[in-house]
């Protein structure tokens, strides 16, 4: 194979600490020669093993002194991770040890690695598509089943192969098209609408469905987006710091949280979820609190469970007219919860909220709404009052049925083993290729001429090419944004 790197480089391959074993590895036409300046074998020099075999060797200090005992695994181009003439090397994991190698290798000729350079290299030598590519930082990311099959899936090859499959066929249909503007003046056609027709729809069929789990995707990947929405002061923020309490997983500050929307992640039953506190509903005057205002109802839109915080301590009609809006503002396919919090301060004869039933039934109609406060009142009456869960965001009453009212919602979402999107590049790449692949459809109805269609066809192919990177699509800006990505030694 042609090497495309005339450097040799070297990083860390395992996480840095101490352990059992730690892996340093060396990549490029000069590792073998490089690991040969730093370990002793005493069974012939590394440069003469073949592939696949392993050495055992010393690595000694300037002063002679020996730094550890190691373990040497040779791979031969083509057959390595990065397709290169690779050494990883297993010494005693202690950071001095990997340090003074790294140091050592360095001294030697081999050059630091950068973010994910190995894998890019094993990109640029053929190893993988850039989809698989990808793949192995969502592998290594992965913090549940679901989230990790999808990724192995992804990283074997995934939806590459069937989108593959149906561009190389639309290849041949533009290439016909080609050979008809070469001919424009005869005006006949090479390429057969009919079965043009038949395969561009095949494809929006099929990147139609792929675009769609993007939502199922990207939840699985980033975490289920849930919305604490409500009026002002009714304890929304309480309420979020209740939920994370000690459970807190792992708390981050996600890109692009305003000012006004908070973000925290949070893993619940191995579900990973988006918990996200908003502004305070409420009509303002202030232009800064009304943006903040539109970015909860944004929030509201994309969020795939609600969490509707009432406050308890307010008269029984304001309670019923804020959930009535609240679920106005839901539409089909979203889960709302219902809570009403501050039950601390409802005395024991305010009305029974679960008379309110009949008023919200009224209100708008969606399958998926409410279907888990149902659900969960089905399970224990107590601390539910019809489509209402007491709680106390305060002393913590009825925070875990509402733990559990937003898992059930979610059970079983992601079981399937159908193909998923998880990534952004991959979703917009889709959504571009869909808009081409309509136009071409469109254009085919009303006798666009061969240019124009051609040119469709051509940005429908583009687009699909460059999920895998295939044909030099990928500028080097985005194979740089897509391997800083990935962890270096990777
Ligand atoms: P947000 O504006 O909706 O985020 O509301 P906050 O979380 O800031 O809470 C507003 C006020 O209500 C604060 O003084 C909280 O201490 C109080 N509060 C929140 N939840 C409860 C509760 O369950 N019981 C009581 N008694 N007070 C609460």
């Amino acid at each position: 194979m042609l090497c495309n790197y005339q450097d040799t480089i070297c990083a860390p391959a395992t996480s840095v600490g101490t352990g059992a074993v730690s892996v340093v590895r060396i990549s490029g036409p000069e590792s073998l020669s490089i690991a040969d300046g730093i370990v002793e074998c005493s069974k012939g020099r590394i440069v003469d093993a073949p592939g696949y075999s392993l050495k055992y060797g010393v690595v000694r200090k300037l002063s002679g002194d020996v730094l550890d005992d190691v373990v040497v695994s040779v791979f031969r181009a083509p057959h390595s991770y990065t397709g290169e003439d690779s050494v990883e090397i297993s010494c005693h994991a202690s950071p001095y040890i990997v340090t003074e190698l790294l140091r050592m290798l360095v001294a030697a000729g081999a050059r630091m690695a950068g973010p994910g350079e190995f894998t890019r290299r094993a990109f640029v030598n053929g190893k993988m598509d850039l989809a698989q590519a990808e793949a192995v930082a969502d592998v290594i990311t992965a913090s549940s089943e679901a989230a990790h099959r999808v990724a192995v899936n992804q990283l074997r090859g995934g939806y590459s192969s069937e989108l593959k499959g149906l561009r190389d066929k639309l290849l041949e249909a533009a290439a016909m098209m080609e050979l008809e503007l070469d001919f424009s003046e005869e005006e006949v056609e090479f390429a057969d609408r009919s079965q043009l027709r038949a395969l561009l729809e095949a494809l929006r069929s099929k990147v139609t469905s792929l675009s769609a789990s993007f939502r199922d995707g990207n939840a699985l990947k980033n975490g289920v987006p849930v919305a604490i929405i409500g009026a002002a002061n009714a304890g929304k923020s309480t309420l979020l710091n209740a939920l994370l309490g000690e459970d807190r997983a792992i708390v981050s500050d996600i890109a692009g949280t305003t000012r006004d929307t908070v973000e925290e992640v949070l893993t619940i039953d191995g579900i990973q979820f988006r918990f996200i506190d908003t502004a305070g509903l409420r009509e303002t005057g202030d232009e800064v609190e009304r943006m903040g205002i539109s970015r909860s109802y944004d929030a509201l839109r994309k969020a795939d469970v609600v969490v509707g915080v009432l406050d308890g301590s307010l008269p029984y009609d304001d309670i019923i007219a804020a959930a009535a809006e609240l679920r106005s503002g839901c539409s089909d396919g979203q889960t709302l919860i219902l809570v009403c919090n501050k039950c601390d301060l409802r005395d024991a004869d305010s009305p029974d909220l679960s008379e309110a039933d009949n008023i919200l039934a009224d209100g708008k109609s969606g399958a998926g709404i409410d279907e888990s406060v149902l659900r969960i009142s089905a399970k224990t009456r107590e601390g539910v009052e019809g489509r209402f869960l007491r709680i106390s965001a305060k002393t913590g009453e009825g925070i875990d049925e509402l733990r559990d009212a937003v898992v059930a919602s979610q059970t079983g979402r992601f079981a399937s083993g159908e193909t998923l999107v998880t990534n952004l590049r991959h979703y917009e790449a889709l959504s571009r290729s869909l808009d081409s692949l309509n136009g071409c459809l469109r254009g085919l109805d009303s006798g666009l001429s061969t240019e124009l269609l051609a040119e469709d066809l051509r940005a429908a192919i583009s687009e699909l090419g460059s999920i895998w990177g295939e044909g030099g699509i990928s500028s080097q800006e985005t194979l740089n944004l897509i391997f800083a990505k990935h962890c270096i030694g990777k």
